[in-house]
């Protein structure tokens, strides 16, 4: 591949693709592990994981042995015919999370599609839907029905009829939307482009009762907070609330495109051959990616909580010190840090000091680091974060507009 100058590359990118991401001035060529490279030679600490995706690093040897040996057999092989590989990491996933059957998909967004039809087989005649406020499950015409951020939304009017969203963790609220006329209630236990918000544990069990009243399905989108990242293997496995339907993307296929639904025998049942399909769904070798990655992300658990544990300490006492910070939420590998400002700004400055981080919302500061940082980098990261966020001065400067807590806020 032809060698391009990065300012080169950021002009021709913005000929030749839709402008549809506000990309970052950064050019990452090669990674290993925890660490990243970009096109000059400088090294940072990725603690964003390609957005969940990478929770195994860069270039993790056990990774890259099975490419290479799946890729000397078949590139591709179509899903009408058998393949060992999407049948076992099927039978993993069904045998890990107590649900029954697996359906793979290519992306997160089409694993809620899937969720969203297989809902309305099960209960025919029923279409309601109810999600969360700030939820985020994808960008396709179902997924974004369910998404609620407004500027998302309303270009693409109209959506899919029937979708009411209540308040996380408003149980009376849940419990008004939900009716006979629902077909399936989406909840992300934890909400990832809300700015990290875990859902209580006796939310989660009013939407299981309230769906358990109604017949409604209760799915779970654990496409960013699940295989691992909070510390146990499915986010939903910490409250013991089981769903009928679980979808999962992000770092199944170890860096390739894959996602799932598993579902329940009720939801299984209700489908036949014909009625859904995807022609790359559950390609060979990202589920041979995904097999291997599973066994590193099981083996890899006590650390996720170990260092969620550390982690969660630094980044409490860091709030008690620093006034800009006004909130540290999540667990394991997830963490939002709540800002009284802009978190771009400081997301850059973080990324001028060598660590790749996220933003959500407009002032959260999202991390997901792979888990195998070592501590060393999430203590320098929170050191990086408490001597920005110390040495702005000017609220309206370097550091990005002041943003006025909940309570100043003009209705
Ligand atoms: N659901 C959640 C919770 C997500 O975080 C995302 C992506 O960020 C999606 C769905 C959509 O996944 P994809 O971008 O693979 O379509």
């Amino acid at each position: 591949m032809s060698q391009l100058e990065p300012k080169q590359l950021e002009e021709r990118t913005a000929a030749a693709l839709l402008d549809t991401y506000a990309r970052t001035p950064f050019h990452p060529r090669s990674g290993k592990g925890a660490r990243l490279v970009d096109a000059a030679g400088k090294a940072y600490w990725d603690l964003l994981a390609g957005i969940a995706v990478n929770a195994l690093g860069h270039r993790h040897p056990r990774l890259v042995k099975a490419l290479r040996q799946e890729a000397g057999n078949l590139l591709h092989v179509s899903n009408l015919f058998y393949h060992p590989a999407p049948t076992l990491l099927a039978e993993r996933l069904v045998a890990a999370s107590g649900l029954a059957r697996a359906f793979f998909t290519n992306s997160g967004a089409e694993a809620n599609e899937t969720a969203i039809k297989l809902a309305r087989l099960a209960r025919p005649g029923r279409s309601g839907l109810v999600a969360l406020e700030h939820g985020f499950h994808g960008r396709t015409m179902g997924a974004l029905s369910l998404t609620h951020h407004e500027p998302y939304r309303a270009p693409f009017a109209p959506l899919l009829p029937g979708v009411t969203f209540v308040a996380p963790n408003d149980a009376a609220a849940l419990e008004d939307a939900v009716s006979d006329e629902t077909s399936a209630i989406f909840l992300e236990p934890i909400l990832g482009e809300a700015g990290i918000v875990p859902l209580t544990p006796e939310f989660l069990a009013a939407a299981r009762r309230l769906a358990d009243a109604t017949g409604a399905a209760l799915v779970f989108d654990e496409i960013q907070c699940g295989l691992g990242r909070t510390g146990s293997l499915f986010a939903f496995q910490r409250v013991n609330v089981l769903p009928d339907l679980l979808t999962l993307a992000k770092p199944l296929g170890g860096g390739l495109p894959l996602g799932v639904v598993l579902v329940n025998d009720r939801i299984a049942a209700a489908i036949k051959p014909g009625q859904h399909g995807t022609t790359f769904g559950g390609n060979p070798i990202a589920c041979r990616l995904g097999l291997e990655a599973l066994d590193e992300i099981e083996r890899l658990l006590p650390r996720v909580r170990e260092l969620g544990a550390f982690f969660g300490k630094r980044l409490a006492a860091l709030r008690r010190r620093v006034p800009a910070i006004r909130d540290v939420r999540g667990c394991g590998l997830i963490w939002g840090i709540e800002l009284d400002r802009e978190a771009a700004p400081i997301a850059r400055e973080l990324l001028s000091r060598g660590f790749v981080v996220g933003t959500a919302r407009k002032n959260v500061i999202r991390l997901l680091p792979p888990y195998v940082v070592p501590k060393s980098a999430l203590a320098a990261f929170a050191a990086a974060l408490e001597n920005i966020l110390n040495s702005i001065t000017d609220p309206g400067g370097s550091g990005g507009p002041r943003i006025a807590p909940p309570g100043e806020q003009k209705p």
